[in-house]
């Protein structure tokens, strides 16, 4: 249900000075003026915001070549103690929160989303993802080795890789970036983020932040720009050493084979269609809400949203109508509402026809929405606006049932036994996420071992953390981010020998 249209969150002064920039990229520590640029919108009303650089290919060059030079003269790594890079990142973490209220208008500005979300969530865990691999930097360790040869030492190091392009999506814009800055920065690489082309304002105002806590030039450089040309470029670009990315299983496929060239590092987190499933042993008065949000958190457009929710037959009309009252009491509106709504717009209109698109094949293929279906109207007519969606009568061959949508639509599908739902959970090419609601121990257990996904998430939907590893099985990516794993994907092992006899 939308919320009731009443004042707007009034804007900041250095949210409106940041609105008024003209065009500009972050290279080499110096802001620099685009000849091209580019209107970013408001989704809650569709509305131009502020115009952004549209990068070419002879900028992105001039990025590689900053972030070069700041690699290669060891600034950042051989010449800085571990200690001072960790203290610069957690410098970093500490302007994050005091600008906490800029970051979360900027990005329910671009985003849509609400800015008590962005306040309360985005931004606070960007914060801590920056603190715990400031920690990381003094801890990663190599090894030595008991190898055969006498008078011989071996040990290992981890290296930098080197430059590393950064692409990320707009779903959460700050906080996709700093998952992948906070532990490619802490192992010693130069970087070059390009955010969404929705959503370059947090990005554009990180890099500000950079500034003030007095990274040396080149660590950290931002160029804007639309992925077939900004992002091909830093792709293509033999000078990159690694492609960090999240976004679509298309684009990644792209990204591999431009890869070829100089045989970059690629990392990727794509999408899901993820499973989660619901048995009659269950709490409901979890489940129900967990299920819930689990698809319509963010209005699906997580890389995780339970998108398929299987329930056991003797529950399946008890969750059925539980969701759907959940849903239905979701409160929707603009992003900047004083009286802050759950959820705001989809991202643009694209994104709003595609997912309306889906709906549409989920009629023509026979299935029933319980609730939803339909853009909304009234005082969000104007914004990206769709409910929350429920099918049902709904086959698993569906497209709507196999594809990623990223909107507020799940399909709702009856199961009888274990081993039929663990089957059909993991029919999908897709394997980021999973999850079950149950009382039963070994039941759970038995499903975290059998579910084919990178997290699989018992009795709760979602949660993540600095500290644990994420990523996807099959087509869902490559590599982990997060924990440890992400130290290890931003690093070189180098195996050293010594002949000290
Ligand atoms: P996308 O095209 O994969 O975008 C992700 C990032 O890649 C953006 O920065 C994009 O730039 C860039 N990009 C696009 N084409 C590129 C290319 N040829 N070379 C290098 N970089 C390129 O995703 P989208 O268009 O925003 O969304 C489409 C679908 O992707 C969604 O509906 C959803 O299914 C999926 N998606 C998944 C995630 C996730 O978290 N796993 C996030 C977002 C989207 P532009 O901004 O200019 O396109
Ligand atoms: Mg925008």
């Amino acid at each position: 249900m939308p919320v009731d249209p009443s004042d707007y969150i009034s804007l900041l002064p250095t949210v409106e000075a940041h609105l008024r920039q003209p065009p500009r990229l972050y290279i080499g520590g110096e802001w620099i003026g685009a000849s091209e640029s580019f209107t970013t919108t408001n989704p809650s009303t569709g509305a131009p915001l502020a115009q952004i650089a549209q990068a070419t290919a002879a900028d992105v060059d001039r990025a590689v070549a900053a972030a070069r030079q700041a690699f290669d003269s060891g600034i950042w790594q051989r010449r800085m103690p571990p200690s001072e890079r960790a203290r610069l990142i957690w410098r970093l973490a500490d302007l994050i929160e005091a600008r906490a209220e800029v970051l979360a208008q900027l990005d329910a500005l671009d985003n849509g989303k609400p800015y008590t979300t962005a306040l309360k969530s985005d931004v606070p865990l960007s914060a801590e993802h920056f603190r715990y691999y400031a920690g990381w930097v003094t801890k990663h360790e190599g090894a030595t080795l008991p190898v055969d040869e006498t008078g011989m030492l071996n040990y290992t190091v981890r290296s930098p890789i080197g430059v590393c392009g950064l692409i990320v999506p707009w779903n959460y814009p700050l906080l996709m970036a700093v998952w992948k800055i906070a532990p490619a920065l802490a192992a010693g690489n130069c970087l070059i983020l390009k955010p969404a082309e929705q959503t370059s304002l947090s990005a554009l105002y990180l890099a500000e932040l950079f500034e003030e806590a007095g990274f040396p030039p080149g660590v950290f450089n931002v160029v804007t720009g639309v992925g077939e040309i900004t992002g091909a470029a830093l792709v293509d670009h033999p000078r990159v050493d690694k492609i960090g990315f999240t976004g679509s299983t298309e684009v990644a496929r792209h990204i591999l084979r431009a890869s070829t060239g100089n045989l970059k590092r690629v990392s990727l987190e794509l999408g899901g269609k993820s499973p989660n499933i619901v048995f009659a042993d269950a709490d409901l008065a979890k489940a129900i809400p967990g299920a819930a949000w689990a698809i319509f958190g963010n209005n699906g457009q997580s890389c995780t949203a339970g998108s398929r929710l299987y329930i056991q037959r003797a529950v399946y009309d008890e969750v059925l109508e539980g969701v759907a009252d959940v849903a239905a009491g979701i409160r929707i509106g603009h992003g900047m509402w004083k009286a802050q709504p759950q959820l705001g717009p989809v991202i643009s209109e694209e994104q709003l026809t595609r997912v309306l698109g889906y709906v549409q094949a989920g009629y023509r293929d026979g299935g029933q929405t319980v609730l939803g279906g339909q853009r909304m109207g009234g005082a969000l007519a104007e914004g990206y606006f769709v409910e929350p969606t429920i099918f049902t009568r709904v086959a698993d061959d569906m497209p709507i049932v196999r594809e990623e949508i990223f909107g507020p639509v799940v399909c709702a599908l009856p199961f009888d036994d274990e081993d039929e739902v663990l089957a059909r959970a993991n029919d999908t090419i897709y394997g980021l996420a999973a999850g079950l609601w149950t009382r039963d121990l070994g039941k759970a257990n038995r499903f975290a071992a059998g579910l084919q996904a990178g997290s699989v998430w018992i009795n709760n939907w979602g949660t993540t953390s600095a500290a644990s590893p994420f990523g996807g099985f099959k087509q869902s990516g490559h590599g982990r981010e997060m924990g440890k794993e992400a130290m290890d994907l931003y690093s070189e092992v180098k195996s050293v020998w010594v002949q000290y006899e």
